[in-house]
């Protein structure tokens, strides 16, 4: 783990990018390939290669007891060193200096089976003691960069994206190809190795391993939103939840359903894997999931859904009173094909046809959704439904729109089906994986709303002293996280208690009133404008910030960036200036 360590610091060290991939690439250049794949995975800032499902369940809180237990100076040391630092890594290493053995016995591998060892065990008391193990073995630098990894950032501003560009200098390697190899394995370790042996050509996407979504920008206004390309294809923005399907076709009875965080989510809708496996072919379909009401033929809000998530089973009761549907929007393998880089209007064409494959036998295909386009024709898109008629896999109609009025019109049909607005979509591009482009566009009701994690919690007044309903939240800013506001309203009594719960059992330093938490639960906000200001370290503060809702299926890895609050700000100044111009 020396060399790894020292490879880190040297890369925390640097601000410069191509720095960083030259730091890395020599690391990788210089160890054995079987330590190189498994460092690229740690050097991710991930503990397991991105579409494994395994986690290591380490919480702060047991994280903090095991560095101040073996540091043998105990809790109040180790809050004032991250009263210093504000990071446990740091903190730790600060702390271990002394009690830390001078030189580490401790391997990238063997720490590779440690993780291994910690993601089996369930019981508190042992991961307990396979963590300080694992420490006692590491000096200080190294058990900083074990934290870290922990903790799920290494923050040393090495994304995976450049890492990628780190093993194709490494091994003489097109960046392009690296990514593409990436994308479709969802393994870093398995895209090194095939790069040191120059066979990057023979990475395949498979089957139930997920793969990136594409994501979208969002457009201010219906005139933004076509100004970046010919043809618009414009589908309703469901609130719901994210889904990639992955269905095995007749000769595979599998089913897997993944978020957007690439986690299973298959378990907690049971009744889609049987209506999903009426296509006859492997098959991966990109789509949301939603609550659905059979009788009005439209989504019922998220508040619904919410009522399905986080349950270990789901009652047959839940079953029964908040049914769901998979709208399907995309297709991104079909015919023993990765279609990505097809137009979406032939994705599209795919799409239609392969509900049209479904057999009609023993499933009842029949008229899911109907919408108005812009010529006020009437369009009955398919789905596919259960034997009593109710949908489950219904295609999402999609109108074309050349104007802004027709948009708008759209729009408003969208806001009457009780969507939450529109995606406007190029007909001519490709579909990329894990990318923000403007090829998607979404167009709300809010002016905007941002996606921010909660950094710190503070305990209510009045009646809601007994809770922690105060919440900081932040922006990030490559692998920093800038608070930018303050909100106290906007979840229910029960979600603020359950959110309780969790602060206090994900709680970095409790500072009496205060506490600074991990940096993992994920809200959307929305606020009535926005000041610049030194109060937080962003420079900026949202004004009247509200909460929308929580966002389970976000990771803090996805929420807005600085950029997009200065975009934001931007566009404000510059409206204000029109108004008072107007
Ligand atoms: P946001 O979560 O606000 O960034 O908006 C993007 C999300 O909208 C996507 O990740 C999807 O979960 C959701 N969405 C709803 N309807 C669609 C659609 N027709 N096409 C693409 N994404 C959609």
């Amino acid at each position: 783990m020396q060399a790894f360590a020292q490879t880190a610091d040297s890369v925390a060290a640097t601000t410069k990018k191509l720095e960083k991939v030259r730091l890395v690439a020599e690391y990788f250049r210089s160890r054995p390939v079987e330590e190189a794949d498994q460092a690229a995975v740690f050097f991710s800032g991930r503990a397991f290669p991105a579409w494994e499902e395994r986690t290591l369940q380490v919480g702060g809180t047991l994280l903090w007891h095991t560095v101040g237990e073996i540091s043998g100076k105990g809790e109040a040391a180790l809050t004032a060193a991250y009263r210093r630092y504000g990071d446990l890594g740091a903190a730790a290493q600060d702390l271990l200096e002394h009690t830390a053995p001078a030189r580490s016995s401790l391997s990238v591998s063997q720490l590779a089976s440690a993780f291994d060892e910690l993601a089996r065990t369930s019981t508190a008391a042992r991961k307990l003691n396979l963590l300080q193990d694992l420490l006692r073995r590491a000096t200080a630098p190294e058990a900083k960069d074990v934290i870290k990894i922990i903790s799920g950032d290494l923050r040393i501003g090495l994304r995976e994206s450049l890492v990628e560009e780190a093993i194709a200098k490494a091994f003489d390697e097109n960046v392009k190809t690296v990514q593409r190899a990436n994308m479709l394995l969802g393994d870093i370790r398995e895209t090194l190795r095939l790069a040191a042996e120059h066979k990057l050509d023979q990475a395949q996407m498979r089957l139930f391993h997920p793969i990136g979504f594409m994501l979208a920008s969002p457009a201010q206004d219906a005139e933004e939103a076509l100004s970046y390309f010919v043809r618009a294809a414009v589908e309703d923005k469901y609130d719901g939840i994210r889904a990639q399907a992955h269905v095995g076709g007749k000769d595979d009875p599998r089913v897997r359903l993944f978020s957007r965080t690439l986690d299973e989510i298959s378990p907690a809708f049971p009744e889609l894997p049987p209506a999903l496996r009426a296509f006859p072919e492997p098959f991966i379909l990109d789509g949301e999931i939603l609550a659905w009401s059979p009788d009005t033929a439209q989504a019922l809000p998220f508040s619904e859904l919410q009522k399905r998530l986080g349950r270990k089973k789901v009652s047959e009761d839940m079953l029964r009173q908040v049914p769901v549907v998979y709208m399907a929007f995309d297709v991104l393998y079909a015919g023993g094909e990765l279609l990505i880089e097809k137009p979406l209007e032939e994705r599209r064409r795919i799409l239609e046809q392969s509900f049209a494959s479904v057999p009609k036998d023993g499933f009842i295909v029949e008229h899911g959704m109907a919408t108005e386009n812009p010529q006020g024709a009437l369009i009955f898109e398919p789905a596919i439904g259960t034997r009593n008629g109710a949908p489950r896999v219904i295609l999402a109609p999609a109108v074309t729109a050349d104007s802004p009025e027709s948009l708008e019109e759209i729009f408003s049909g969208a806001r009457a089906r009780g969507n939450e607005g529109l995606m406007i979509k190029d007909v001519q591009s490709p579909y990329t994986p894990g990318r923000r482009g403007k090829s998607w566009l979404k167009l709300k009701k809010e002016l905007a709303t941002l996606d921010v994690v909660v950094t710190a919690v503070e305990w209510g007044h009045g009646k809601r002293n007994k809770v922690l309903s105060d919440y900081t939240f932040a922006v990030r800013d490559s692998d920093k996280l800038l608070n930018v506001g303050k909100a106290y309203s906007g979840l229910t009594d029960a979600e603020i208690a359950e959110m309780t719960e969790w602060f206090k059992a994900h709680t970095l330093e409790d500072q009496g009133f205060r506490r600074t938490v991990e940096p993992k639960i994920v809200l959307e906000v929305a606020f009535n404008n926005m000041m610049r200001s030194s109060r937080h370290e962003s420079g900026y503060a949202l004004r009247f910030p509200r909460i929308l809702r929580l966002r389970t299926d976000k990771s803090a890895d996805e929420i807005d960036t600085l950029e997009t609050v200065k975009e934001i700000f931007a566009r404000q100044a510059s409206g204000a200036k029109q108004k008072e111009a107007g």
